[in-house]
């Protein structure tokens, strides 16, 4: 029989290195319940220690005064294992963007990153450590992917900033996490399960989750077509962010390699299909790259196929990583493309740089501890 193999450099399945132990929020209610009452406890503790976890965000067993002590300690130790130790914090805009590295319990690094706007607060987070989508153009791609994170590995990295901001160590006071982007390290498509997991604890009310609403949280992906259409039929209203950067296939192959397996118009009709059965406004992620995709006829083209969708275009100025060739559009580039793209009726805007100078814009993402 004559297997036609994956194309060259993109990793499908994560090697199953490093397996982090269970965690409470690795589980749904029941699941919790279940695990409470192995440990020999009644399953309510679980309900209340979830209350204490993440409704009041409270990682102090000695604040859990509604659940007996040896009850708090027992779960403590077997259901709510450190999995995320911080190696390092950095911040820009006056203490309002803060990009944490974290060790995971297997020594693998991922980062987040929190960013604090006059009306709503962003957390950036990481699917995978590593990532194996290869485009050249980002940095976590060019190591390869280390291993998929567990969803509580996910979680965690959204339940450090809300409590960092509960506590007011964020520059502006106390404050919630209203957003959550899935586009830090990783394809969070390609680790499937544990994103769906985690985006369920994320917008559960609690003791079940953390009450983010669901429209507040983007999956960002390069396109994995079967996992868009399995993502529509979830049931969640998520905002799902599709990275395209080039209309044609010629050019997508090149920078986002994934593209050799499922092409621009399959990509964008799981795009379209998932638009309707959410009715979430698609976005379309697109890094304008100086000289690489930055043309007015790609802008038009672009246009072509996206006009009359429910869609807007976010561009992103290519933010530098390490030893890349490529730098972002020039000033008048970047407002022909724009202008283009409104003049078809296509709505557009432009992201912001936000952590650009810290490497923790898009694309950046590298995890060093040093
Ligand atoms: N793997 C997912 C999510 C992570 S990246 C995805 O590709 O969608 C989040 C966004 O940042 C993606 O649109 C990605 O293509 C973009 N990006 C990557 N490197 C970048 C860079 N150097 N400058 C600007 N955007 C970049």
């Amino acid at each position: 029989m004559n297997e036609r193999p994956e194309p060259g450099a993109l990793v499908f399945e994560a090697p199953r290195r490093g397996k982090p132990p269970l965690h409470l929020m690795d589980l749904d209610p029941a699941g919790r319940r279940a695990a409470v009452a192995d440990l020999g406890l009644p399953g309510f503790r679980a309900d209340q220690v979830s209350r204490q976890w993440l409704g009041r965000l409270s990682d102090d067993p000695a604040e859990w005064t509604d659940v007996p002590e040896a009850a708090r300690e027992e779960i403590r130790r077997a259901l709510l294992p450190t999995l995320l130790t911080p190696v390092r914090s950095i911040d820009c805009d006056n203490g309002t963007t803060v990009k944490t590295v974290w060790r995971l319990h297997d020594g693998a690094l991922v980062e987040s990153v929190l960013m604090r706007y006059p009306d709503r607060v962003t957390m950036c987070i990481s699917s995978q450590a590593g990532c194996g989508m290869n485009c050249p153009f980002c940095a976590t791609g060019q190591a390869g992917l280390t291993r998929n994170l567990s969803t509580a590995e996910i979680v965690e990295q959204v339940i450090a900033g809300a409590r960092s901001l509960q506590r007011g160590e964020i520059a502006g006071g106390p404050g919630r996490v209203s957003n959550v982007v899935f586009m830090g390290m990783g394809e969070p498509l390609a680790n499937y399960r544990a994103v769906v997991g985690a985006v369920r604890r994320l917008t559960e009310p609690a003791p079940a989750g953390l009450g983010i609403g669901a429209r507040g949280i983007t999956v960002s992906t390069v396109g994995l077509v079967p996992r868009i259409r399995e993502l529509a039929q979830e049931g969640i209203p998520v905002t799902l962010a599709v990275s395209l950067h080039a209309p044609d296939d010629g050019l997508r192959d090149t920078l986002v390699p994934v593209n050799t397996r499922w092409k621009v118009s399959e990509v964008l009709g799981a795009a379209w299909e998932f638009a309707a059965t959410t009715h979430r406004r698609v976005s379309i992620e697109y890094a304008l790259i100086r000289d690489v995709n930055d043309q007015a006829w790609r802008a038009d083209l672009l246009a072509d196929l996206l006009v009359g969708h429910l869609v807007h275009v976010n561009l992103i100025p290519l933010n530098p990583t390490p030893g890349s060739k490529w730098t972002a559009s020039r000033p008048e580039v970047e407002r022909a493309f724009v202008r283009i793209l409104q003049d078809r009726g296509v709505a557009v805007t432009v992201r912001d740089t936000r952590g650009r100078e810290i490497d923790g814009a898009c694309g950046q993402l590298a995890a060093t501890a040093g």
